[in-house]
């Protein structure tokens, strides 16, 4: 396939912001096809563009933003991108998605995806247009959160663009710093940081390129039908109550991390849990560019602050994770996360790690306790600035742990430096599965094995070999969604989930795939990001879990999940089942007829 397919305009741009050069770069009608856009796309760009063991803040590091053939498309949550890099925290692959109108102005530019090498020699926002590239001075806006950065660079460079920007925790090399844009982040792994070591402030594009469609008139028709049936039940709890309203569910469930998982119920949660917020608390609801879901709730500060977008995520890392059950305090936490651009996650998870190292007399700082909200407050500052004790904890908790020492690694809660998500893994064992082997760290974006554990077929709590299948199935459907790229929470709407996307994509590009295709797809991409580690140095050990959850069992008093145990030979065992479910070898290393099979590289 040579010529370029509709949805995509058949190129990247690569800019060198050290040498001030921007190349448009052909990719083929073939190479797209395989890795369809996206993380699949981004991935194999990274595979091209990358130098074996790189440090991910020097200058060499390439920083994408890539696109999909689905965004500018009538489909209802399309309107996403990818930011993608070896992360500083984990110094592995990261791909985080979000979604706003950058995505849609970003393609226009006409490429599929951003490549940024090099490093500016002072403050700079790349203006990236269809004609032209620049680089404006941005020292103005230096220091600002990334909303305010974004509108001083605007009142600059005028009407009709669309910022990614970083706050000053990029600029201060955090390593789980954000890359923020219409008030929403790509959050995870820490992109912000590798933004900033190259004195980026922001990205600036402008366009009018749109990509042909296949069969517009089929595509409006699907685009109709989709919509409809996101408004439907499938989708309502996200309406109503936003993921927040897993926080009760998860707490009834004894799987909600407390007190930097050393138990998994939280006495507060009643008072933190969006049910009694909604009560307590103005509330607005709002949504991604081209969403008809709209699962955001932006909940308004008692003292009349702006308003905070809650979710169950930055809920649990800054509330039942550090002990603290005011919502007042959870929404300035958030707040600052926001606007400082770091990552609710391992923010709020660095921060409970350091809590318990000084109840425990491992670090000296009197006033870092659980359900200190004061503190919590005090240390994002602190993180944001990397002043004082703030310095160690924006390296994240596996680098902490290491300074620290005293076996407080043990209880450092991150696979692979990406601290863990919401979900208790020895209550939720498939999800154990699924964090230990992330290609990314400890996800639950990446892997969804949490639904094989919510479903009736399996025992959450003693997962054994017949999880591994589901397992697998649930991150090759990310990975699939995450390079065509649609929102999650539409997989609900999905019936025959292959054939729908299938159907999709076909419309968009005619490239005929079918489902059985698509599965290969996904495990090509998987694959791939799995390459991608192995060449920055991934070893077999770093499959697995922190000492903690492979040791300790759940108090016996935690309700349905009371003496949850997960042994290191139980999660061996089901590291080494997934591997070879995959087509690779037990330990992990991908024989090359696999990488030839899937087409892989
Ligand atoms: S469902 Fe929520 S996260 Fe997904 S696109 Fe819509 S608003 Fe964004």
């Amino acid at each position: 396939m040579s010529s370029t397919p509709p949805g995509y305009h058949g190129r990247f741009l690569r800019v060198d912001l050290s040498a001030r050069t921007a190349v448009a770069v052909p990719i083929s009608g073939e190479v797209l096809r395989r890795f369809v856009g996206g993380s699949g796309l981004g991935t194999w760009i990274l595979l091209q563009e990358s130098r074996d063991g790189f440090d991910p803040l020097a200058a060499e590091a390439p920083l994408l933003f890539v696109f999909s053939p689905l965004v500018g498309s009538p489909l209802t949550t399309s309107a996403k991108f990818v930011v993608m890099g070896k992360s500083p925290l984990t110094q592995r692959i990261n791909d985080s998605l979000s979604s706003s109108h950058f995505a849609i102005a970003g393609k226009k530019t006409g490429y599929d995806a951003l490549v940024i090498v090099g490093a500016a020699e002072e403050p700079t926002c790349l203006v990236i247009e269809p004609e032209s590239v620049r680089y404006e001075p941005a020292q103005a806006a230096w220091g600002l959160s990334s909303s305010a950065a974004s509108e001083t660079l605007s009142q600059q460079l005028g009407q009709g663009f669309r910022f990614a920007a970083i706050g000053p925790a990029g600029e201060n090399l955090v390593r789980y710093a954000t890359i923020s844009h219409d008030g929403r982040h790509a959050g995870r792994g820490g992109m912000g940081a590798v933004m900033g070591a190259k004195n980026l402030k922001a990205v600036a594009v402008r366009g009018d390129r749109l990509t042909p469609f296949h069969d517009a008139e089929g595509l409006v028709a699907l685009s109709k039908t989709l919509s409809k049936k996101s408004f439907g039940p499938a989708t309502a709890k996200y309406r109503e109550l936003g993921t927040a309203g897993n926080l009760l569910a998860f707490n009834r469930l004894a799987v909600l991390p407390t007190r930097n998982f050393q138990t998994s119920t939280f006495e507060g949660a009643a008072t933190l849990a969006p049910e009694a917020m909604a009560v307590s608390h103005e509330r607005t609801r709002a949504s991604c560019a081209a969403c008809t879901i709209g699962c955001e709730h932006i909940y308004h500060r008692h003292d009349n602050q702006a308003g905070v977008r809650m979710e169950y995520e930055n809920l649990f890392a800054l509330g039942p994770l550090c002990g603290i059950a005011d919502p007042e305090a959870v929404l300035a936490a958030s707040a600052l996360c926001d606007e400082l651009g770091m990552d609710t996650i391992s923010a709020g998870a660095t921060i409970a790690f350091a809590m318990e190292c000084a109840e425990r007399g491992f670090l000296k700082a009197a006033d870092l306790r659980f359900g200190n909200s004061a503190a919590v407050l005090s240390m994002l500052k602190q993180i944001g600035a990397r002043q004082d004790l703030g310095d160690l904890l924006a390296e994240g908790s596996r680098i902490a742990a290491a300074r620290i020492g005293q076996n407080t690694s043990d209880f450092a809660p991150h696979v692979k430096g990406l601290e863990l998500p919401g979900y208790e893994p020895r209550a939720l064992q498939t999800m154990a599965l699924g964090f230990a082997v992330g290609t990314r760290g400890a996800d639950h974006n990446r892997s969804g094995a949490y639904e094989v554990d919510f479903s009736a077929q399996y025992d959450r709590l003693h997962a054994g070999p017949e999880v591994v299948a589901p397992a697998i199935e649930t991150e090759d459907r990310a990975a699939l969604m995450d390079s065509l790229i649609l929102c999650k929470f539409l997989r609900g709407v999905l019936v025959d989930y292959h054939e729908e996307l299938a159907e999709m994509l076909n419309l968009i590009t005619g490239f005929g795939v079918t489902a059985a295709e698509l599965r290969t797809t996904a495990q090509r991409i998987v694959t791939a990001k799995k390459l991608y580690n192995i060449r920055q140095g991934w070893t077999p050990a770093e499959d697995t879990l922190p000492a903690r959850f492979l040791s300790d069992p759940l108090p016996e008093d935690s309700g349905p999940s009371g003496g949850a145990n997960l042994s290191p030979t139980q999660l061996s065992e089901l590291v080494a089942a997934y591997n070879l479910g995959r087509g690779w070898d037990r330990d992990g290393w991908i024989p090359a007829s696999r990488l030839q099979e899937l087409e892989a590289e």
